[in-house]
């Protein structure tokens, strides 16, 4: 197929002072696809996000961005050129309404027209949220947190959606819930990275996956050929 490169990460090495993270970890994300990276507590995926989001810069290798290298920008940059990121542990404004922190999102946007039509849309993924939005973000149920994080990132209107483990600490039936949610939004056109602790949903839901472990790119594939591998049969399924 002729599916166009949206981002590629190069061979990238990143630091936290002296303490290697990453040791050349590439990947790449081709326009419309939910691409996953599984792999366990302190594999890296957190780490690989946050340096494709420009919170750090990589010492080694680079980022690609619609042709653009990218690696060094700030987040503001980086949210403007359209990447967001729904973090993990939903980082929302706690001080904020619901509706104060979907427009936050939209920070940087000057189309009120636009921001109006999205926020629509967010309301058409997250039904809950219109009868929350003069809540407090903070005192939202743990779902409904996920819900408006996610809601939040799509404020600004990305080319590429970055989530960092949306099933965490979700009771099951919400896992599948907030599955079904990423999987729309792909079928819907939007690209996504999405890093999962939980490699069973996320080789369910996703088209092509990296598997990491310790800052190292061990398997990557098509999720169907990907879940037989010795790399993910070992690490999740216990076989
Ligand atoms: P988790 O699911 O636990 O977030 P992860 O795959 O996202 O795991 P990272 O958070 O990217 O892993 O961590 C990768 C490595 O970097 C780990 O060895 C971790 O201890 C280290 N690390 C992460 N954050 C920091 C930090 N702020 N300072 C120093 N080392 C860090």
């Amino acid at each position: 197929s002729n599916k166009e490169t949206l981002l590629s990460v190069d061979d990238i090495e990143v630091f936290y002072g002296e303490t290697q993270a990453l040791f050349g970890v590439s990947l790449d994300v081709y326009e419309g696809e939910l691409v996953t990276m599984i792999g366990g507590n302190g594999a890296g995926k957190t780490t690989t996000l946050r340096t494709i989001s420009g919170l750090l810069s990589p010492r080694v290798g680079s980022i690609t961005f619609k042709g653009d290298g990218i690696a060094g920008e700030g987040p503001d940059e980086i949210v403007k050129l359209g990447i967001s990121q729904a973090p993990e542990g939903r980082m929302l404004f706690s001080g904020l309404t619901v509706e104060e922190n979907l427009y936050a999102g939209a920070y940087h946007r000057s189309d009120e027209a636009a921001v109006e039509e999205d926020l629509e849309m967010v309301y058409d993924y997250f039904p809950q949220l219109p009868d929350l939005l003069d809540h407090n973000a903070e005192d939202l149920s743990g779902g409904q947190q996920q819900m408006l994080t996610i809601g939040r990132a799509l404020m600004s209107d990305p080319d590429l959606l970055l989530m960092d483990e949306p099933s965490l600490g979700l009771a099951p039936q919400l896992v599948q819930t907030i599955g079904g949610i990423v999987e729309d939004l792909r079928d819907d056109g939007q690209t996504i990275l999405l890093v999962e602790q939980n490699a069973e949903l996320a080789l369910d839901i996703s088209d092509r996956g990296y598997v990491v472990q310790t800052g190292e790119v061990v398997a990557s594939g098509p999720t169907e050929e990907l879940r037989d591998t010795d790399a993910v049969r070992s690490a999740y399924f216990g076989q």
